[in-house]
C-alpha cells in the first residue's frame, strides 16, 4: 500500500530544482485553489482549530500517528499519497493522466497534488469538519510557501526514528497478496549501551491465514532503503528549516513501538490521557 507513496519519495530529488524556474504567477494561482478550500478562520470558535503537518521519513509510522491523532482530535487525516491512490482507482479523467506519470515512475506536480488536495479539503469543509492533519504535503520548500501564503499552520511535526530501528523496519515489511493488508516481521531490540537507551519494537505479525501468502515489495532491499532515506532527508531538511525558522517545527523521537511512543507523543503535544480514553471508549 506504501508503494506508491515510497515511490514519490524516491523519484523526487532530481526534478525540485524545476520547480523553483515557474513564475511567481502559477504559484499565486495555486494558492488561490487552495486557499478557496480551506476552512476560514472563524471555524475556530467551534473549538479547537488544528492546522497540523506531519513530517517524518518512509516508515517511520506517520501514517500510524497522523490517523490515531487524527480520531483523537476529531480532524480529518488527510494523506496525499491516499488522495493518489484513490484517485487511481477512480474513473475520473485525472486517473489516466496519473497512472501514466506513476508508471513512467516520474513526479506528480505540485499542480495535480494541490489540485486532488484542494478538492479534499472541500470536501471537508462541506462536510463541517475544521482543521487537519497533513501527511505527505508539504514534501518541497515550494508545496510549504504555497501552504503558508493560504493558511496558518500551527504546529508541524517530525517524526523520527533511529536509523537502525528504520531501515530495520523498512526490511520487514510484509503485504499479504490476497487481502494487502500489511505487516512486520522485524523484531527491534536494542540493548541499552554507553548511556544510550535501547529500543524495543515489537513485530506486527499477520494472522495464521495471511502467514503463506506474505510478499515483499522488490525496492524494500537494503541498498534502496538506504538510499531512500538518503534521498529523503535530503529533501526533508529544507523543509523542515523552512518550519524551524518560523518556530513551527516540533521534533519527536520516537522511543520505541506505539505503546511507548503513544503517550510520550500525546504529552509532547500537551494532549492528555482522558481525550485519548474518551476516544477509546466512544
Ligand atoms: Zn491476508
Amino acid at each position: 500500500m506504501a508503494v506508491l507513496n515510497n515511490r514519490l519519495v524516491c523519484r523526487a530529488a532530481a526534478p525540485i530544482r524545476s520547480f523553483c524556474t515557474k513564475s511567481a504567477e502559477t504559484e499565486a494561482e495555486l494558492g488561490r485553489a487552495l486557499s478557496s478550500a480551506i476552512p476560514a478562520q472563524s471555524s475556530k470558535e467551534k473549538g479547537r482549530n488544528i492546522q497540523w503537518v506531519f513530517l517524518g521519513c518512509p516508515g517511520v509510522g506517520k501514517g500510524t500517528y497522523a490517523a490515531r491523532l487524527s480520531r483523537l482530535l476529531g480532524v480529518p487525516h488527510i494523506a496525499t499519497g491516499d488522495l493518489v491512490r484513490q484517485e487511481l482507482s477512480s474513473r475520473r479523467p485525472l486517473a489516466s493522466q496519473l497512472a501514466g506519470i506513476v508508471n513512467q515512475g516520474k513526479l506528480i506536480s505540485d499542480e495535480i497534488i494541490i489540485d486532488l488536495l484542494s478538492k479534499r479539503l472541500e470536501d471537508a469543509q462541506t462536510k463541517g469538519d475544521t482543521g487537519f492533519i497533513l501527511d505527505g504535503f508539504p514534501r518541497t520548500v515550494r508545496q510549504a510557501e504555497i501552504l503558508e501564503g493560504v493558511t496558518d499552520i500551527d504546529l508541524v511535526i517530525n517524526l523520527k526514528l533511529r536509523e537502525e530501528a528504520l531501515i530495520a523496519k523498512c526490511l520487514g515489511r510484509r503485504i499479504c497478496s490476497e487481502c494487502g493488508r500489511n505487516f512486520n516481521v522485524a523484531c527491534v531490540d536494542i540493548k541499552s549501551e554507553d548511556g544510550n537507551p535501547g529500543m524495543y519494537m515489537p513485530p506486527l505479525l499477520p494472522p495464521p491465514q495471511c502467514t503463506s501468502k506474505l510478499t515483499i515489495r522488490s525496492d524494500d532491499t537494503e541498498e534502496i532503503v538506504k538510499e531512500r532515506l538518503r534521498v529523503y532527508n535530503d529533501m526533508s531538511r529544507a523543509v523542515e528549516e523552512f518550519y524551524q525558522r518560523r518556530g513551527k517545527l516540533l521534533e519527536f523521537d520516537l522511543p520505541g513501538g506505539i505503546p511507548e511512543s503513544w503517550p510520550k507523543l500525546l504529552h509532547a503535544l500537551n494532549l492528555n490521557d482522558n481525550e485519548d480514553k474518551r476516544t477509546a471508549a466512544a
